[in-house]
């Protein structure tokens, strides 16, 4: 065998093993929930988990979870990271988008992600005693809740909660009234988003607790908007 295909091999042979034990470190990652001792420790550690938590789900390759055994571990407490502010329709599960196991996030979820003084008080709860550092606003793509507030839908107590919309269905209208409707895709997103923000300022405006919690750093408080159809989240730049 000449020198050069000796040597060939061998360089081969070593691009392989690394190759395998990349990829068998891959699943290791892939398949084993990160134990508690991996979890963020500070806010911004808090807001990078969450987004790589997304990623993940987006990319179809989550974590694989014995959620038997979270259940077992996390039975005696809990130490979640963050708290999640989201819609209750049913494909915005927050676990599920983030890509979390039990015990690791708080959720709070009502039509349209709104914040009422039960939804603070859950955070207070979330953030001052249990010490998530993390408090995330995540609205959705297509939100019926807030075509609800835009078509100004009048339904029992429904009717209450979406009145809580309301101011951002008026921000995002403009002077061209037949645009702002909610066949117009456009501004239910615009409204989306303005919701996220609004519900935001409810957190800090409305609770001394939080706004303490927020200017003294102990948490970070961000808003996004989870894309239905592809998973995504996209947080928004000015969500702190
Ligand atoms: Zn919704």
């Amino acid at each position: 065998m000449q020198k050069e295909q000796l040597k060939t091999m061998k360089i081969t042979h070593l691009a392989v093993c690394v190759a395998l034990i990349a990829t068998s470190q891959l699943h290791a990652g892939a398949s084993v929930a990160d134990s508690s001792k991996n979890k963020p420790s500070t806010p911004d550690e808090a807001f990078a988990y969450l987004k790589a938590g997304n990623e993940r789900f987006a990319s179809g390759v989550g974590i694989r979870r014995d959620l038997l055994a979270e259940a077992r571990e996390t039975s005696g407490g809990q130490k979640p990271f963050a708290a999640i502010v989201s819609c209750l329709d049913s494909r915005t599960s927050s676990e599920l988008i983030f890509d979390q196991g039990l015990g690791d996030v708080f959720n709070a979820r009502l039509a349209g992600n709104v914040v009422d003084d039960d939804v603070l008080g859950s955070l207070e709860f979330a953030t001052k005693a249990a010490g998530a550092k993390l408090i995330a606003v995540v609205g959705h793509s297509s939100c019926g809740a807030v075509i609800g507030a835009i078509d100004d839908v009048k339904l029992g107590h429904l009717t209450g909660l979406l009145e809580r919309i309301k101011p951002a269905v008026e921000s995002a209208s403009t002077k061209n009234k037949e645009s702002c409707t909610s066949k117009n895709p456009e501004f239910v997103s615009e409204v989306v988003e303005r919701n996220v923000k609004l519900q935001m300022k409810q957190l800090t405006e409305k609770s001394p607790i939080l706004r303490e919690l927020a200017a003294n750093g102990s948490i970070k408080i961000v808003g996004g908007v989870h894309d239905l159809a592809t998973g995504k989240v996209r947080f928004l730049a000015d969500g702190n």
